[in-house]
């Protein structure tokens, strides 16, 4: 450990810098969650960064995916050393040029986050639906299953590619490898140099079209000779795994880790053994290794390279004990035999099976997994373990749903766990703007780069991005962390966001005796009877360590405004002492200084210094009582009064809890009702709107510029006003079309997102406080009860006939 050098970062950043080495040319065009491969690339040439050759590459965005595709195969033309990024949508859009950069037998490589293909709904998140729309297009195609890898296979790929000149299909698992923060080796310039075999890269420059050395490349043919030339690059295909496998013992003598087209792991005369692809290849893993260690013969084959498919090298690396397989596919294939995997296995195991000897043929069974980023965790593995074992295991399965419709779904023991008691294990609840993902990601890089520790970062973010709630998993192991899925049993929970507590479930994560931090207004003495009944039942049950920050106020108070992030950072260091506290701060700000110092310049890092300095004082553990006191609950994700399947469908969805929904539930053919935005009150605003109707003009302005339609206005008979709550406000209507009529301006609480931009647009200021406007923003907490009450009544009053407007 002492001799190597290790860095934090995410599987895009680790496979983008390989790929600014390799490339001279990079077309590129972003989409989510490849991005930043692209980004950073764009960034790096920029800034004049140089490939392994001393040139900066030519990074150019193009149109489309589709353009990308056309630019990449152009440039490879020319000879130059070229590549893409891309998922999903994206690299169906470049299917066409990929049949032809194959069919013209052209090194290169595209970098790939597997995504989901939109079906009957689109997702962003990640599966293999896209790459395995790709198998017929003849590229290889080399899965990486961690951040380590996607930064070896990276470079495997690229130097493969030159000697086969079959070209590479590089991918890795959406967002759960693409955005993993995890401590790595790292490759440098000089070893992404010495690696790449110069005299191919000369090959492939030879075989550029060029006048000096005039060719034709791209013809028609005819039925009676297309054939023919369709099967005279059989000998490129036969030739790629060894290829592979050659170029990956030659990484294996220059940096010591050592791959192979297919990796075993677990029981040597193991009976029962799962093949996976990518980052379920560390769950499953993870699994094996518990289960060995309990007597257990089970076994893992990592599948590396996929295409071409090595049949005679995948039965070589099975134990000869193997009875039965399991083939997971993170892809649905409706209406196939089976799915990509399952099928090659299949085939491997009929064609080669017997010629290593006479044992029985294992049986064979498929299991879809993971499809959109479905968690998949060591409870399902050992589930399917357990599948395996039976007399009559089902032949294909499903694994982490319910399904009650077609009955494919294995049940599994959602306690089983492979968490180790000496691992710190952290979830950070937050908004998607409140800094809560740089802080546990800054918290990953001082624990992975300064100490022996391993930190792995994953965080889950809701597709509507800003605003949206945003959930940060850390593990710190003093082991290497193989399992890439969510942190299920926390030994911390943050709630960033006081009023997270009335919607979301977060402490059913806690493991018993966790510590709980939560940033709280209310102070050590007054916050217990301002939490709902849910959160005090559970912090007693799991008699939980419970301690509050009001950052916010201290955020205030250091000129920080309401970037909270620094002070929830110092608090955790603090509660979860990994680090000694003195040592912790400096990491912490030395961390600012990197991040803030070019860019914000002194004055925000000595504002966050402060916050930093400010934080621990704030930070005071609660006196638990020894019961429930509260009179509050947690909020329904959805009224009452909802209709059934807003209620049963959506409101399961709203809450977290849309894993739990069977498959019965969901529309057949992805058709949702309409109108069903009114029922989510996402409540994300610190501060709302408060309108102050002395001074109000009428002009509805606010109500005119609210994005989300969060503040309205109501013109109505001063009869309406019977049975008004106490509290609510109205003025006369200064109009002369409806003469003694009440005018009321309402926010709508728990709608409003607190961006303001009605106070901004609010002409009308008291002139004796001229800071003072119609509307003002104000905490949120102080008055939403209130709003609440004077909302539900607001909602009463008729609109006005249309008809007389
Ligand atoms: S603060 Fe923004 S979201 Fe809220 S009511 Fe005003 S304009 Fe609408
Ligand atoms: S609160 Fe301001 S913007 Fe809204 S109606 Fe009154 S004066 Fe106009």
């Amino acid at each position: 450990m002492a001799d190597k050098r290790f860095v934090t970062l995410d599987g895009n950043e680790a496979t983008a810098n390989i790929a600014h080495l390799c490339n001279e040319v990079m077309a590129i065009y972003p989409i989510t969650p490849s991005s930043g491969l692209g980004e950073l690339p764009d960034a790096w040439a920029a800034a004049g960064r140089k490939n392994a050759f001393g040139s900066v590459p030519h990074v150019v965005e193009m149109q489309s995916e589709a353009g990308a595709a056309g630019a990449v195969h152009g440039a490879l033309q020319t000879g130059a050393l070229t590549s893409t990024f891309t998922a999903s949508q994206g690299l169906l859009l470049m299917i066409p040029n990929m049949f032809k950069i194959a069919g013209e037998l052209t090194p290169t490589v595209f970098h790939v986050t597997a995504r989901t293909v939109a079906t009957h709904a689109l997702s962003i998140f990640g599966d293999h639906s896209d790459v395995m729309a790709c198998r017929t297009t003849g590229w290889a195609m080399l899965a990486s299953g961690s951040v380590q890898e996607a930064q070896d296979m990276a470079l495997i790929a690229h130097q493969a590619t030159l000697e086969a000149r079959v070209p590479f299909l590089h991918f890795y698992d959406g967002f759960r490898i693409s955005h993993e923060v995890n401590k790595i080796e790292p490759l440098g310039d000089e070893d992404v140099r010495a690696f790449l075999d110069k005299e191919l890269i000369r090959q492939h420059r030879q075989r550029a079209l060029s006048p000096e050395r005039p060719k034709l490349r791209g013809t028609a043919q005819n039925p009676d000779h297309f054939f023919q030339g369709r099967e005279a690059c059989n000998p490129f295909y036969d030739a790629t795994p060894g290829i592979v496998q050659k170029t990956m013992d030659k990484f294996a003598r220059m940096f010591g880790r050592q791959y192979h087209l297919f990796d075993y792991s677990g029981s040597p005369d193991a009976e029962r053994v799962i093949v996976a692809m990518s980052s379920a290849c560390g769950v499953v893993e993870e699994t094996v290794d518990k289960l060995v260690a309990e007597g257990q013969k089970v076994g893992l084959v990592k599948i590396r390279l996929f295409r071409p498919f090595d049949g005679r090298a995948f039965v070589a690396c099975l134990p000869r004990t193997t009875r039965i397989i399991a083939a997971l596919d993170r892809t649905k294939e409706p209406g196939a035999l089976g799915e990509p995997v399952y099928q090659d296995v299949v085939t491997a195991l009929a064609e080669y099976w017997a010629t290593n000897g006479d044992e029985a043929l294992p049986r064979v069974i498929g299991g879809r997994y993971g499809l959109s980023s479905k968690e998949f965790t060591p409870a399902m593995v050992a589930g399917i373990y357990a599948e395996m074992a039976k007399p009559q295991p089902k032949r294909h399965f499903t694994i982490g749903i319910r399904d009650d419709v077609t009955h494919l779904s294995l049940e599994y023991d959602e306690n089983f766990s492979t968490e180790a008691p000496d691992v710190v294990r952290g979830v950070f609840y937050g908004l998607g703007s409140d800094g809560t993902v740089s802080a546990v990601r800054s918290t990953v890089k001082i624990l992975g780069e300064n100490t022996p520790l391993y930190a792995q970062g994953y965080f889950v973010y809701d597709s509507r991005k800003a605003g949206s709630v945003t959930t940060s998993h850390l593990r710190v192991s003093p082991r290497p962390i193989k399992g890439s899925y969510l942190v299920h049993k926390a030994t911390f929970v943050a709630c960033h966001q006081f009023h997270f507590l009335e919607r979301i479930d977060m402490l059913s994560v806690a493991e018993p005796g966790a510590t709980f931090l939560l940033n709280s207004p209310y102070g050590p003495d007054e916050v217990w009877d301002h939490l709902p009944r849910e959160v005090q039942e559970q912090i007693l049950a799991k008699r939980l360590k419970f301690f509050v920050v009001d950052a916010y106020r201290v955020a205030r108070e250091t000129g920080m405004g309401v970037r909270i992030n620094t002070i929830m950072q110092t608090c955790f260091f603090q509660l979860a002492g990994m680090l000694p506290a003195d040592v912790a701060i400096a990491h912490i700000k030395d961390s600012i200084k990197a991040t803030y110092g070019k860019k914000g310049g002194e004055k925000v890092v000595q504002q966050n210094f402060a916050a930093v300095d400010a934080a621990l004082a704030a930070l005071h553990e609660v006196k638990v009582p020894d019961r429930v006191t509260s009179t509050l609950c947690m909020v329904p994700p959805v009224p009452e009064d909802a209709p059934p399947f807003v209620k049963n469908v959506l409101g399961a969805i709203i809450a977290n809890r849309g894993d739990e929904l069977p498959v019965s539930a969901m529309p057949v053919d992805g058709t949702f009702p309409t109108g069903t935005t009114q029922y989510e009150k996402r409540s994300i605003a610190q501060d709302i709107p408060i309108w102050d109707p002395k001074i109000c003009t009428q002009c509805g302005f606010c109500s005119l510029v609210c994005p989300h339609a969060a503040i309205r206005m109501k013109a109505y008979p001063a009869q309406q006003l019977a049975g008004a709550p106490e509290g609510f406000k109205a003025t006369d209507w200064k109009g002369k079309e409806y003469p003694g009529y009440k005018f009321t301006v309402q926010v709508y609480p728990d709608d409003c997102t607190g961006c303001g931009l009605c106070v901004d647009a609010c002409p009308a200021k008291d002139k004796a406080v001229p800071k003072h406007k119609a509307i003002d923003m104000e905490p949120k907490l102080k008055h939403l009860h209130q709003e609440r009450k004077n909302l539900a009544f607001f909602m009463e009053i008729p609109d006005l006939d249309r008809s007389q407007v």
